[in-house]
């Protein structure tokens, strides 16, 4: 279970499944994006990806729905607790 809450996320995608050009979706960076993004990908089947450097993030969560229809990415920062047991459940609740 990821355990990352929105301060982690640098930013968001939701949109159409397939080009992520931002033809078919959008890249967001506020708060409420972040938030929304997590609490949808922690109700899907998401994968988790790591990459040493980027646009200051080092990776991303992501998922495409069961219709296979949208995607939504979360792209997390440097040293974001990804696997950490230590965050608070009321944070995480607090997400949602
Ligand atoms: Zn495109």
């Amino acid at each position: 279970m990821i355990n990352v809450t929105h301060t982690d996320i640098v930013r968001s995608y939701t949109g159409k499944a397939g080009c992520m050009c931002g033809c078919l979706g959008t890249y967001r960076d506020t708060d409420r994006s972040k938030k929304i993004a997590l609490t949808k990908l922690r109700q899907m089947d998401y994968k988790i990806e790591f990459w040493k450097s980027g646009y200051g993030d080092a990776g991303c969560i992501h998922a495409v729905n069961d219709a296979g229809t949208r995607t939504v990415v979360a792209y997390f920062d440097v040293g974001a607790p990804i696997f950490a047991d230590d965050v608070d459940q009321a944070t995480l609740d607090a997400e949602a």
